[in-house]
């Protein structure tokens, strides 16, 4: 299971899409429940991912280098904006099975969203982590109407990270035009990846990333039962008051409250909707998102979400038309199943933009 562990609710960054801190009252900005309780409840999974999370987790490293000194794991990892790498030391680091850098794209784009300087930050992070042998490093970024999905993936790729992950600004943000923008610009920059995707997998190399990764998956080993992320049902976030939630974004929300590090906890039935439920494209979108289930009307109104929808359906269909060529290259030998195998769990990557 996915442990995503909110180590503070503050952030040292103010991004466009976000606003930065948590109010402490809703998620303090230290932990304030008893670890050794969480040590229990962790170590009770054999299969145990943790991931730090916040906020922006590296605000407390202490509590990082406490979970990896006492807690049992299978797998450690943490999503940070990859501006204060040097407040954890590089024996931690060298032991993170996952490192998420939260990267926009190219400069311009990046900077424009999160801060002038991000982007330098970011990628000398990405430089050092390399340079002491971490080995999994996933550029994970928001998609704005800024993107160009195609320039900036291929640019992220190139400047060598192992796989790239993005989410879409939608939902949680002022509404906007996402389906003029989706058939102008998103789309068929959609296109042309899995184009790129499919010419390299022809010629043995699998390239990392997400989304046509996770929807492969889903067509060639096993469909989802729920939103790829694992929300509520193979993933849980702990809170930094010591409330387990099913979705992280979630911390607010009743429903979201599974249970408490003292109590212990309960996951979900996950129950899509019936326009999931009659979907074609269920068993490779699993839903897509619980958040955007539970609270999207209540952002972006039915026309908002069939909007947002129309995008995911646009995506999937998109990867979909490749998948029985990857199927026959994976038969020929071409491609090693080994190399296309993805599991979004173990990187805490949600697979559906
Ligand atoms: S594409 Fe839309 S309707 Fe279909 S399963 Fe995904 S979220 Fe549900
Ligand atoms: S994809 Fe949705 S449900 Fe899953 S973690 Fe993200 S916001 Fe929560």
């Amino acid at each position: 299971m996915l442990w995503l562990l909110f180590t503070t609710g503050a952030c040292n960054l103010k991004c466009s899409y976000c606003g930065g801190s948590f109010e402490p009252r809703v998620v303090p900005w230290r932990v304030t429940y008893n670890a050794d309780k969480l040590k229990r409840l962790i170590e009770g999974d054999a299969d145990a991912t943790v991931i730090f999370y916040g906020g922006e987790p590296l605000l407390n490293p202490r509590f990082i280098m406490w979970v990896m000194d006492n807690i049992r794991a299978r797998r450690f990892g943490i999503q940070t904006n990859g501006t204060l790498v040097n407040l954890l030391p590089r024996d931690y680091w060298k032991r993170m099975d996952v490192v998420l850098l939260s990267i926009d794209g190219r400069e311009s784009v990046t900077d424009a969203n999160r801060g002038v300087g991000v982007y330098r930050a970011v990628v000398n992070a990405f430089n050092y982590l390399r340079s002491i042998g971490v080995r999994r490093i996933i550029a994970r970024m928001t998609v704005t109407e800024l993107t160009d999905i195609y320039d900036d993936v291929t640019h992220l790729l190139n400047l060598g990270f192992d796989y790239v992950h993005w989410q879409l600004n939608v939902i949680w943000t002022s509404k906007w035009d996402v389906r003029a923008w989706a058939d102008s610009n998103y789309l068929p920059g959609i296109k042309r990846l899995v184009n790129l995707f499919l010419r390299n997998a022809e010629e043995g190399r699998v390239l990392g990333i997400v989304p046509i990764l996770g929807v492969l998956n889903a067509y060639l080993f096993k469909p989802y039962e729920g939103p790829p992320c694992g929300a509520g049902y193979r993933a849980v976030a702990v809170s930094t008051d010591g409330r387990i939630l099913a979705c992280p974004i979630a911390v607010r929300e009743d429903w979201s409250v599974l249970g408490h590090v003292d109590t212990g906890f309960k996951l979900m039935n996950i129950q899509l909707p019936e326009m999931c439920m009659k979907c074609e494209y269920r068993p490779y979108c699993g839903g897509r998102c619980l958040y955007a289930m539970m609270e999207g009307e209540k952002y972006w109104g039915k026309d908002g979400v069939l909007a947002v929808d129309y995008v995911t359906r646009g995506t999937i269909k998109t990867i979909l038309s490749i998948a029985p060529r990857i199927k026959e290259l994976i038969n020929n030998g071409v491609i090693k199943t080994e190399d296309i195998t993805y599991d979004p769990i173990l990187d805490s990557t949600e697979v559906i933009p």
